[in-house]
């Protein structure tokens, strides 16, 4: 463990000490991941040279992985450099290896730019990589790649899987419902949203698409997606918001800057879940649901952590907050370990308003 510490902050001097002197070199230590993986999430100058130190003396560097993370190169194309990712390439690494959630290095990839995917794309010819096979949760590069937000990234997938635009995940979400998603990590941008939305419509991108996207027992479209992350009226105006229905609309919050879910990788809003054993391991409220379907071994608990809010802009809006967390909440309960039913209990007492959640907004018939 002192090596994993010195990895994370000290500097190279330090390490060069501990390395040979501490057995932990190859441990995948459950929330800080390998080594390598340890020293690739450092931001200060030493990182560089850190890493190169590790690439020239750790003989198992290519084929050291975690839980967490996956293998190291499952890391190196989150956060590295691409000369890093060669490196790893040139020890032996395995660029079809698979974490936890069925992800490859090349779906990290889809999170930086262009160039690190055709890099491996290019060093993986001969090792049969495959841009397009989807994760557990039936994402698809195209998924990965509008998230990313740089357009020629998107154009560079869809012109050649055009059929991709309108694909749903395992929730029947489409491309264009995490175009709407705000990342906030691995670099990716969000200046060229509107015209990778715009360019999801002309390859045929639904943006009403009914009865599909249940996520959280509600259903959502892309309107409410881009509402629940508080999106510009810019890119609002693309997604044909409702004019005419009585609606409470739902807004997330953000957790804060630095926290992501530990599946899909994206920044937390809203409701998010966390590891009642380890308590760093957080989840989404897009992955809460998929939590089976990537065999995860985190017991997550169901608390009511992170906030959502109703917005008051819209031009409906019954203001009765009480009753659209009665409809969140009558459609949250499920079994599973640690669902804290005190918590997520609907209060049903003396109203007799029937509400439907739908999307990020509850929809009360009057
Ligand atoms: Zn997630
Ligand atoms: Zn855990």
């Amino acid at each position: 463990m002192p090596l994993h510490l010195a990895c994370a902050r000290s500097s190279l001097d330090v390490i060069k000490i501990l390395v040979g002197t501490d057995d932990d070199t190859y441990v995948d230590h459950e929330m800080d991941g390998a080594l390598f993986q340890t020293a690739c999430f450092r931001k200060d100058d030493e990182r560089s040279g850190v890493l190169t130190y590790l690439l020239e003396t750790t003989e198992a560097i290519g084929r050291q992985s975690s839980d967490r993370w996956g293998s190291n190169i499952h890391t190196a194309c989150l956060v590295a450099d691409l000369n890093t990712v060669k490196s790893l390439l040139k020890r032996g690494a395995d660029i079809n290896s698979e974490d936890k959630t069925g992800q490859r290095p090349i779906h990290n990839a889809l999170f930086r730019t262009r160039d690190f995917v055709k890099l491996l794309r290019e060093e993986g010819r001969e090792r049969g990589i495959e841009l397009f096979l989807e994760d557990r949760m039936h994402r698809n590069a195209f998924h990965f790649a509008v998230g990313n937000g740089r357009l020629d990234l998107v154009k560079y997938i869809i012109e050649e899987r055009p059929e991709l635009a309108t694909q749903g995940d395992c929730d029947g979400w489409t491309p264009l419902f995490w175009a709407l998603r705000e990342c906030l990590h691995w670099d990716t941008e969000s200046s060229e949203r509107s015209a990778i939305i715009k360019e999801l419509k002309a390859r045929g991108a639904d943006v009403t698409i009914p009865d599909r996207g249940k996520v959280l027992d509600r259903v959502w479209t892309p309107y409410y997606v881009a509402t629940y992350y508080g999106l510009p009226a810019n890119i609002i105006e693309l997604l044909d918001p409702p004019s005419q229905l009585v609606y409470e609309t739902k807004k997330a919050s953000l957790c804060d800057d630095s926290s992501f879910c530990d599946i899909c990788l994206i920044g937390i809003v809203g409701l998010y879940y966390i590891c009642i054993e380890c308590s760093s391991f957080l989840v989404c409220f897009k992955c809460y649901g998929s939590r089976d379907i990537v065999h995860l071994e985190h017991r997550l608990a169901v608390t009511n952590e992170g906030e959502e809010y109703v917005s008051n802009e819209e031009e409906s809006v019954d203001n009765d907050t009480d009753d659209a967390d009665e409809a969140l909440l009558s459609s949250s309960s499920e079994e599973g370990i640690g669902m804290g039913d005190d918590t997520w209990e609907a209060d049903s007492s003396g109203d007799d308003r029937e509400s439907v959640v739908s999307g990020g907004i509850e929809k009360v018939a009057l």
